[in-house]
């Protein structure tokens, strides 16, 4: 009877731990939420790195806001 319980946990864990991993890999929206954020360098504004439009290592939310500084 021991031996069936054990399977059973075994089992159970297996599920729970499948289910997690998958739930893990299924969920793009993490993986944005973990991306870099910055600050526009003109009017303080938050935007993903990747959006960001960068110039002496400085980001700004826009191209209109690079060459504001530019000027
Ligand atoms: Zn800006």
């Amino acid at each position: 009877m021991r031996i069936l319980v054990l399977i059973a946990i075994g089992l159970l864990l297996y599920i729970i731990v499948g289910s997690i991993l998958r739930k893990n890999k299924q969920s793009p929206l993490s993986s944005e939420s973990a991306e870099k954020m910055v600050s526009c360098d003109h009017c303080g504004l938050h935007i993903a790195e990747k959006e960001a439009v960068s110039l002496d290592n400085k980001y700004y939310c826009s191209e209109d806001h690079r060459d504001a500084e530019k000027k």
